[in-house]
């Protein structure tokens, strides 16, 4: 299985960067057509979601929803004080699959891939691998 990876710079503490376009490339990279892209963000604060890219304002209101969630200061016990990124990276998840068609990314119209940082600002890394579906 062939993992390409690449760095994302954050800017803030919660921060959503799309990434798509990175994905996109490595998609190309692996030279397969038709198959699965896996995205995976190797961190315990940052995860990875899909959601809509055309408005900037609907992942600014989804990190502030986030906030009110997942509030920084709280009754945590873990003694780092980011428990709030913890939490926030385990509603989001660390991975998400997206169906690759003609080596094309298949989302939806509105359809981006967010890295979400919850502990920046920071670099982040985020593996991909393509995997190649059956000849038809
Ligand atoms: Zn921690």
């Amino acid at each position: 299985m062939k993992v390409m990876t690449f760095q994302v710079k954050t800017a803030a503490r919660s921060d959503a960067v799309d990434i798509t376009a990175s994905v996109a490339e490595k998609v190309r990279e692996s030279g397969i057509r038709d198959g699965i892209c896996l995205v995976y963000v190797p961190h315990t604060t940052a995860g990875v979601t899909i959601n809509e890219g055309a408005d900037p304002a609907v992942m600014d209101d989804v990190l502030r929803a986030l906030d009110r969630l997942v509030p920084w200061q709280a009754d945590y016990r873990h003694s780092e004080g980011n428990a709030a990124a913890h939490i926030k990276t385990t509603l989001t998840g660390s991975s998400v699959s997206v169906l690759v068609e003609n080596g094309r990314l298949l989302l939806g119209t509105w359809q981006r891939i967010f890295l979400c940082d919850f502990d920046g600002p920071r670099t982040r890394k985020v593996h991909v691998t393509v995997q190649g579906g059956d000849p038809a």
